[in-house]
């Protein structure tokens, strides 16, 4: 029997029944030439596969598990809440109790409402910013992605990066008119949009360090530039802290920069892995939600008990002292074996990594935008990839994403990912020799 012939089956009866085989595009594995695997279980920062074999987890599904697969106090909760009733429709005390965490961990949020997804989150958010101004436009930036919705599509990252999309057929361009996308980091085309518009930007939506294209964190002037221009023109800052939030610090980016952005959209590891998202900010502009306000948006299975629990405790164990210092060490540990293991091979890779999220870009320039990180080699990302994965070592199937490190990576787990990565890094060097340029 083949080595993979179960996940393969899987695969082929997915096929059929599911477009690609996958519920969302980039878990095809496509643009890095390879078969999804198909997971039987997970547990720590180990996933095993339906036919055995094992894995040390860089993707963390996307985000969430930071505290790693199947965290005993997480599945408690869970299982707990579970014998409770799964949802009612009607307010219940965990919705609460995981506000006033979600509220005190977030420099900026006075109010939250609690959704299913980070797309809800940047959808709804959105909707409220132009409630909130009666203006239309929104400014947000290449290579950002801020989930699905019809106005966001617009030069994404992340699946649209990895399939090289610009936008989607299935939204209509007027509905896209008055979004505006200005490179990542180029405070100078942010205040000419402004200048030009300005009475009419609604919000500026950012990733404050952005995820979708790969890691590619922001200049020193850049965050707070957007606020500046924001306060100037009146418009509505928005940090999508799908990624960040939790994740860089107790209260995200915002409080690693010091930025105060007006609104934030959450998802990810607000969920502890079950699917939640939310929006908040400052109360004068959450106080325009209905039924205070009139700004309409709503969910049947919002706030519901299992995914109130799963956060809450996801986030309590996040509060532990010395937490976020340890998943620092661990990306710095992590970051450094990949560009050992880069030179002694001698493949030229930029890494841009902060805290416990980063990307090796193969590419031997800076990496500060959506256009820089387009100048990666996508070939030997892929044959890295799937080395990597040989090793026993799952990266995120794509050029265009980020790692993720957990509470759970040991020490040892991250040696044996940099003797993967040198190992890895010489068979690129092997198999693309003749494209690079090196
Ligand atoms: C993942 C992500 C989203 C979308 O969240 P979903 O839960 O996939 O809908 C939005 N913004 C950012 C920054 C993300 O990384």
């Amino acid at each position: 029997m083949a080595q993979d012939a179960i996940s393969e089956a899987l695969y082929e009866r997915a096929q059929a029944l599911i477009p690609g085989g996958v519920n969302s595009p980039v878990r095809s594995c496509r643009s890095v030439g390879a078969s999804p695997f198909f997971v039987k279980r997970a547990a720590g920062c180990r996933l095993e596969d339906e036919d055995g074999h094992i894995y040390i987890d860089y993707v963390g599904s996307w985000g969430p598990m930071i505290l790693g697969h199947a965290h005993p106090e997480v599945v408690e909760a869970v299982r707990f809440a579970a014998t409770q009733g799964m949802s009612y429709g009607i307010p219940c005390r965990l919705e609460v109790a995981l506000a006033e965490k979600v509220v005190s961990m977030v420099p900026s949020m006075d109010m939250v409402r609690m959704v299913n997804s980070g797309t809800e989150a940047t959808m709804s958010a959105i909707r409220l910013a132009r409630g909130y101004t009666g203006r239309p436009k929104i400014v947000k930036f290449d290579g950002c992605y801020h989930g699905h919705s019809d106005c966001l599509l617009v030069k994404g990252g992340s699946g649209l990066a990895t399939l090289g999309i610009p936008g989607s057929p299935g939204v209509p361009p007027e509905v896209v008119a008055h979004t505006v996308s200005v490179p990542y980091n180029d405070v100078e085309a942010v205040e000419a949009v402004m200048k030009a518009h300005g009475d009419a930007v609604a919000a500026v939506i950012v990733e404050p360090v952005a995820g979708n294209m790969g890691t590619v964190l922001p200049k020193p002037d850049f965050l707070p530039a957007l606020r500046r221009l924001c306060d100037t023109y009146g418009s509505v800052l928005i940090f999508d802290e799908v990624i960040t939030g939790f994740r860089l610090a107790p209260g995200g980016a915002q409080e690693r920069f010091g930025v105060r952005p007006d609104l934030t959209c959450l998802g990810k590891i607000i969920g502890g892995g079950l699917p939640v998202g939310a929006y908040g900010g400052r109360r004068d502009i959450m106080e325009k939600v209905a039924p205070v306000g009139d700004v309409y948006q709503a969910g049947t299975l919002s706030g519901n008990p299992l995914a109130m629990a799963a956060g809450l405790a996801t986030l309590k164990v996040l509060s532990t002292p010395g937490i976020y210092a340890s998943l620092e060490e661990k990306g710095a540990a992590l970051e450094a074996g990949l560009r050992e293991a880069s030179r002694i091979a001698g493949v030229p890779v930029t890494v841009n990594r902060i805290g416990s999220m980063g990307t090796a870009f193969f590419t031997d320039s800076e990496v500060k935008d959506f256009a820089a990180a387009l100048q990666a080699d996508t070939a030997a990302y892929a044959q890295f990839f799937r080395h990597m994965r040989s090793c026993g070592v799952y990266l995120a199937p794509s050029q265009f994403e980020s790692f993720f490190v957990s509470t759970a990576h040991t020490q040892e787990d991250l040696d044996r990912t940099a003797e993967a990565a040198l190992e890895s890094f010489r068979v690129v060097k092997e198999k693309c020799a003749k494209k690079m340029k090196v």
